[in-house]
């Protein structure tokens, strides 16, 4: 049985990387999505490709005369919607000059990371709560990241960016609950899930798996994760099963946030 059958369903970022997946899966599960991405031409090929239960619209996340006409359309097709993942989100790293470091930082680069990160993902809960209120039952996936609990010694605005998505989606939790709103919101971290984003990171040269292999010394399960992985978390947040669920975070990290992947371990008797 589908778990999110007929439920309709709106993805930002949703042209490639975990965004893509999510949309992916929800439509797997009978859920009618649409796919939005500022790269309006990958998410038309992408909702082309999944067929007639997804459609593409092209949203900026960071301007609101964009979240109102995706609003209208969403109510226009559909009446409404029940399922919203704030996926949308910039490292800075490509997309802005930088430095990214405390000390160094160049604030049009910092303002631009949280226009994305933080603006998007407090205007996608406005118009999500305006357009689920009034129907049976809403969830609000965000996806913050494990860089939102850390620091991150060089990449200050991308770290305090998704620290603001986690607080934000406890606020609209609580918000939806108080106000009697049959609204849930909750926050997926992922870490080192491999999509476009890492490939600044990784390069796409001969040294690319080398640098793969460095990375993931660092995470105790010892690989990496894949975008189907956020994904498989998001059915479960959207769905009925997670009705009592609300304000919460998964992690999915391959232990990451768990503890160091290199204990310090007791000497043996013999040693
Ligand atoms: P990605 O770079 O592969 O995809 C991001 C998508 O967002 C792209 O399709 C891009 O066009 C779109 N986008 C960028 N700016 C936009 C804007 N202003 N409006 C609308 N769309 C915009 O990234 P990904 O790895 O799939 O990451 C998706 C989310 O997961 C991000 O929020 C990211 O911070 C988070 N995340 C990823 C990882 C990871 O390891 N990949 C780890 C932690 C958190």
């Amino acid at each position: 049985m589908p778990r999110l059958q007929d439920r309709i369903a709106l993805v930002t970022g949703a042209g490639r990387g975990i965004g893509l997946a999510i949309a992916e899966a929800f439509v797997r599960e009978g859920a009618r999505v649409i796919l939005t991405d500022i790269d309006s031409r990958a998410v038309q090929a992408e909702a082309e490709r999944l067929g007639p239960a997804a459609l593409a619209f092209a949203l900026d996340v960071r301007e609101e005369d964009q979240w109102r006409a995706c609003a209208a359309f969403a109510t226009g097709r559909f009446g409404g919607l029940d399922i919203l993942v704030n996926n949308a989100g910039i490292t800075g790293f490509p997309e802005t000059p930088g430095p990214h470091d405390p000390e160094h930082l160049d604030l049009g680069s910092w303002r631009a990371v949280h226009a994305v990160n933080g603006d998007g993902v407090a205007l996608g809960c406005k118009y999500a709560i305006l357009l689920m209120k009034h129907r049976e039952a809403g969830s609000i996936i965000n996806i913050s990241s494990r860089s939102g609990v850390v620091g991150i010694a060089r990449a200050a605005a991308y770290a305090a960016s998704k620290a603001a998505v986690r607080n934000h989606t406890k606020t609209v939790a609580l918000y939806c609950a108080e106000e009697g709103y049959p609204i849930r919101c909750n926050a997926l971290l992922p870490a080192a899930i491999l999509t476009p984003m890492w490939d600044a990171v990784l390069g796409t040269g001969p040294e690319r798996e080398a640098v793969m292999q460095q990375m993931i010394a660092e995470v105790p399960m010892r690989c990496w994760g894949m975008p189907s992985d956020v994904a498989e978390a998001a059915v479960y947040l959207a769905g009925a099963e997670s009705r009592y669920v609300t304000g919460a975070e998964i992690h999915i990290d391959g232990g990451i946030l768990a503890g160091s992947a290199a204990p310090p371990k007791p000497v043996s008797a013999s040693d």
